[in-house]
């Protein structure tokens, strides 16, 4: 249904009729999974503000800041829209806390994917059932793993298209945009945390460290947590 031609007119569309007219291809079935990082509040701001037929949810990992369930609020508060929130399996938690401890991602590479994995990648997987379009944040200079990802890709694994509508987007064209729209952000990304995720596994990075340098510092594998593997290029 998303050929070449089309993904071309998506392309070359502002953002928020790239968003109007994939969502109006799949009107029931377009989600948008927002972490409340900066990028996210772009995407969250066209959504609402245009009322675009599309899904928004977000995981809590029962990590995070307490910036970022402020911030939740202040959406909400904003758009009068609803951002649906998805937990982790309470008995997957329970059980790997019990077994590992409270804070075993230290420990191991192993423990902190089992961590991931039960508290981010199962939950999106269970947001992401029924959909037909799964749109991300995701920015091309983020890091080495997404600098090559399309604007549209299919997910043979999760059968779907994954349609990253900021993937040439720089920083500075996320923070104008936040600028001239007073979209409300997490407070901690005037403090160095650009990449934001759970409060253990972030860290303020130094002006010209990597973006994902403030993420899992303390490993030297991939700094990604299982969110965004397995995809299939269709087009860039
Ligand atoms: S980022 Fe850290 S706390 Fe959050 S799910 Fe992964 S390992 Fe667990």
């Amino acid at each position: 249904m998303i050929n070449d031609e089309l993904i071309q007119e998506i392309g070359e569309a502002s953002l928020p009729e790239a968003i109007r007219i994939v969502s109006g291809l799949f009107p029931d079935s377009t989600v948008f999974s927002s972490s409340l990082g900066q990028e996210d509040q772009v995407l969250t701001d066209v959504i609402f503000r245009n009322d675009m037929p599309v899904r928004v949810f977000t995981l809590d990992t029962g990590r995070l800041f307490g910036e970022a369930y402020e911030l939740y609020d202040r959406i909400v508060a904003r758009y009068k829209k609803p951002v649906q929130v998805f937990f982790p399996d309470a008995a997957d938690v329970e059980q790997f806390v019990t077994e590992k401890g409270m804070n075993s991602f230290y420990e191991s590479v192993e423990n902190r994917k089992g961590c991931c994995y039960i508290r981010k990648v199962k939950p999106l997987n269970r947001a992401l059932e029924g959909a037909k379009v799964w749109i991300t944040g995701l920015r091309a200079d983020q890091s080495a793993n997404r600098e090559n990802m399309p604007l549209i890709e299919w997910s043979e694994e999760k059968q779907l298209y994954k349609f990253n509508p900021l993937i040439n987007w720089s920083l500075d064209d996320v923070l104008d945009y936040l600028k001239e729209f007073n979209v409300p952000y997490n407070p901690l990304h005037d403090k160095g945390f650009i990449s934001i995720g759970c409060a253990p596994c972030t860290r303020a990075i130094e002006p010209g460290e990597d973006a994902r340098a403030g993420r899992w510092w303390w490993e030297s594998s991939q700094k990604e947590c299982g969110l965004h593997s397995s995809v299939v290029k269709v087009a860039s």
